[in-house]
């Protein structure tokens, strides 16, 4: 994606003034084949509006996708079919995206039916329990018969996967695929779409707010505050050495055992900011313990802050500033 930008026209409140919610702002995003690429961000960051931009539920108001190089422009169901073949969405709550009334094999059946209508019936009832093995629900007939409120949330997200699965997809956006989950599943969940990517050469998009999960699960993180992503590189440099202020923040708050918890001055300092009216300059400015007189009036540029990695923050401007940055306690 290039330069994708969502705005939202809200209307009502006081004398029904219109006014524009800037969702998303510019980002620029690469995912990979094979690759698991993280986006990270607290509610209402926009980073589930990007996965809807990309799933082409919603446009852009402005920018650019691209699916293999060539341009994307979906116009008609039969280009918005072919498109969600290759990039398929996967949401945080499975019990939504599937129908109540109808069991698990009637909804897998469907989805074979739609992305391979040449099978023949046998064919299809092959393909459906070649989908469930690569999620590990075994056996089939185990699940087939089933509906959707007789299975526990990871079956049920393993059966959100499955049905991905059935389209043979290049790409699979996972938006909080596992926070609805018990924690004592989630981890299965996570290795299995990382298993998937690996072995099925599967670009995959993790959207979530939790920095620790992002850091064992992506090779490549960005960080998105407030509709911009603010910070990228590889998950471990990001996690590891920070150079975004709002990244740091993160990890100071995020529990950590081999760390005392949070006091210093990367503390939470606030809400994230209202974007029908954003700060001016660095969106980030309001909250960040190293604001400077520039970064009200100014939005920082992307500076390169290692190989491949890059912080939207006007620190990185002088090295002093990068030195400052760095010379300050996580917590
Ligand atoms: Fe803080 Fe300024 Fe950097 Fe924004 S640009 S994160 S306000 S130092
Ligand atoms: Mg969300």
């Amino acid at each position: 994606a290039r330069g994708l930008t969502k705005n939202f026209t809200l209307r009502g409140g006081l004398f029904g003034r219109r006014r524009t919610l800037n969702a998303v702002d510019d980002v620029d995003l690469d995912l990979f084949a094979g690759q698991v690429t993280a986006i990270i961000g607290e509610s209402g960051s926009g980073k589930s509006t990007v996965a809807r931009l990309l799933a082409q539920l919603q446009r852009p108001t402005a920018g650019s996708i691209e699916l293999d190089g060539a341009p994307v422009s979906v116009r008609g169901n039969k280009e918005l079919r072919r498109y969600v073949a290759r990039v398929q969405l996967i949401l945080q709550d499975p019990f939504a995206s599937f129908n109540p009334v109808h069991t698990m094999g009637y909804q897998l059946r469907r989805a074979v039916r739609i992305h391979s209508p040449e099978l023949t019936p046998h064919q299809v009832e092959e393909r459906v329990g070649q989908v469930l093995a690569e999620v590990n629900l075994t056996p089939a007939r185990q699940y087939v018969d089933r509906y959707p409120h007789e299975l526990s949330g990871g079956q049920r997200q393993r059966l959100s996967i499955a049905r991905a699965l059935t389209a043979s997809p290049s790409v699979i956006l996972a938006d909080e695929p596992v926070s609805m989950l018990d924690v004592s599943i989630r981890l299965g969940v996570l290795n299995l779409l990382a298993r998937l990517a690996a072995e099925r050469n599967i670009a995959l998009l993790y959207i979530t707010h939790d920095i620790a999960s992002a850091r064992y699960f992506a090779e490549v993180a960005a960080v998105m505050y407030a509709g911009e992503l603010v910070e990228g590189g590889s998950a471990e440099e990001i996690t590891q050495h920070p150079t975004h202020p709002y990244t740091r923040l993160l990890i100071s708050a995020a529990p950590d055992p081999d760390r005392p918890a949070a006091s210093g001055p990367l503390r939470d300092a606030g809400a994230p900011p209202n974007l029908a009216d954003p700060p001016t300059g660095c969106r980030f400015h309001p909250r960040c313990p190293f604001v400077m007189d520039k970064c009200r009036t100014t939005p920082p540029p992307v500076f390169p802050t290692g190989q491949a990695h890059w912080s939207r923050c006007w620190l990185h401007e002088t090295p002093a500033g990068t030195a400052r940055l760095a010379a300050t306690p996580l917590n």
